[in-house]
């Protein structure tokens, strides 16, 4: 019978095994994390996003975890609110909805397992085999490291969904292209929730040089995400502290955070961060990679989700295009793995190329979408030309910025084409 490994229980790998297994296929998910925790990743779906998760039949399992929807997008330049969206109502469950990772993780594994096809291994991948042990033959498999010991398991099909920093796409010789991007992020995390009218919202927030985002996650907890673009002077001294031995850095997290990102706001949302001060957790320095691998496959070997594209974070784009990835990736594996006859490795790695360009357009136009989005971001915090400019004119295009502003996110909601599902589920 054939037998798939992936490595790595993200919500690429998660759902590509759990849709095998559902489809009758041997699968192995192999995760290097003893927990599904993850503070700040991947919280954002957007509608494409969705739309993959009820195509894969999943839609009530997220129906059933705490979310939180967003219904409005709100941007501030120095006080002057510039642009407000609204989602279309009409959107219904498919509205971008905010979701726990790691307790939609667990809740999905706890299905998978029911699949006696499905295999969950908690272990590191950290080597590849090779046909007849040369290492420039086809992959056969992979090498473990599992409480304490190295474990080989032979595969038909490995799959790299091990995120940005895939193991299995440096083992496999697949070079990362890193794509230049302005800003590294700086999560914030305060137990205090916001008044109930605004937790629907969205925030946007500039004043002068500084921005930050802000939204109210699931858990009601308020979420802030403070760009540190690579010309301001946080970002220069974060990084250069993190050159520096352990014991010559000064401690950034001593910061007065709650200030900082007070002094950005506009006055009812700086009056709740300072009242609410003490409630505001250390802050967590996440660099952003946005890259993408010329080739995401060798034979024996495929990469999806973030291990074959790392994305930003702006516009919440990273699970949503993983599980568009999986969607494509079933739909040409299926049907090679579910013949009647031995199944063929010739013919597995021949649909491998495919797998990746029918992916490829979607993904380099979201990140090249990505990068003008921030782009903006920084121009506008860069100029006080264009801020000044901005402040004048809000009253003139306020009416209009919202629709113009959630034409131009179309592609970044919905991806570039619809995304289906061929193979029909089975209950
Ligand atoms: C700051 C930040 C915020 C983000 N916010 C959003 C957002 O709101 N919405 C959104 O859609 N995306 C967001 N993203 C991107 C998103 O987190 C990723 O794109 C998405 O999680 C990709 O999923 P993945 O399964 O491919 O990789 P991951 O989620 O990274 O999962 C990879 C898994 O592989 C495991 N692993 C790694 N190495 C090994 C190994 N050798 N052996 C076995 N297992 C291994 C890891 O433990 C991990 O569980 C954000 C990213 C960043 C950096």
């Amino acid at each position: 019978m054939v037998h798939i490994v992936i490595a790595g229980a993200g919500g690429t790998g998660l759902t590509l095994a759990y849709l095998l297994a559902r489809h009758g296929i041997e699968v192995t998910l192999i995760e290097a994390a003893t927990r599904f925790d993850r503070v700040f990743r991947g919280e954002g779906l957007m509608p494409g996003g969705i739309q993959a998760l009820e195509q894969m039949g999943l839609l009530e399992l997220l129906q059933t975890l705490p979310t939180q929807q967003i219904h409005t997008w709100k941007f501030v330049v120095n006080d002057r609110p510039f642009l407000q969206a609204n989602e279309p109502e009409d959107l219904g469950v498919y509205r971008p909805t905010l979701i726990s990772q790691p307790l939609f993780l667990e809740a999905l594994l706890k299905r998978a397992q029911a699949f006696p096809c499905f295999h969950f291994i908690q272990g590191t991948v950290q080597g590849l085999s090779h046909e007849g042990d040369r290492s420039d033959a086809r992959v056969s498999g992979v090498v473990v490291r599992q409480a304490g010991q190295e474990v080989a398991i032979p595969a038909d099909l490995v799959i790299g969904a091990d995120g940005r920093k895939s193991a299995v796409r440096r083992l496999a010789n697949l070079p990362l292209e890193k794509l230049d991007y302005d800003a590294d992020v700086l999560w914030l995390r305060m137990a205090a929730p916001l008044p109930e009218s605004d937790r629907h919202t969205f925030y946007g927030f500039i004043r002068d040089a500084e921005s930050f985002g802000a939204y109210t996650a699931w858990d009601n907890s308020l979420k802030m995400a403070y760009v540190l673009s690579h010309e301001q002077p946080p970002r220069e001294r974060v990084s250069k502290e993190s050159a520096l031995p352990q014991e010559q850095r000064q401690d950034w997290k001593a910061i007065d955070w709650a200030d900082r990102i007070a002094k950005i706001a506009p006055p009812a949302f700086a009056h709740h961060i300072r009242a609410n001060a003490d409630t505001l957790d250390p802050p967590v320095l996440l660099n952003v990679m946005l890259a993408q691998c010329p080739q995401w496959h060798q034979p024996g070997v495929l990469l999806l989700g973030d291990a074959a594209h790392p994305m930003a974070p702006i516009r919440a784009q990273g699970i949503n295009v993983a599980l568009r990835d999986v969607i494509v990736a079933v739909n040409h594996l299926l049907p090679v793995l579910q013949t009647a006859t031995e199944v063929s490795l010739e013919a597995i790695d021949a649909i491998l190329p495919n797998i990746q360009s029918e992916r490829q357009p979607e993904i380099l136009r979201c990140q090249e979408l990505q990068r003008q989005e921030q782009a903006h971001a920084t121009q506008i915090c860069r100029s006080p030309l264009l801020r000044q400019t901005l402040m004048l004119t809000s009253p003139l295009i306020r009416p209009f910025s919202g629709k113009v502003w959630m034409a131009r996110q179309q592609q970044l909601r919905f991806g570039i084409q619809p995304v289906l599902l061929n193979s029909p589920l089975l209950n």
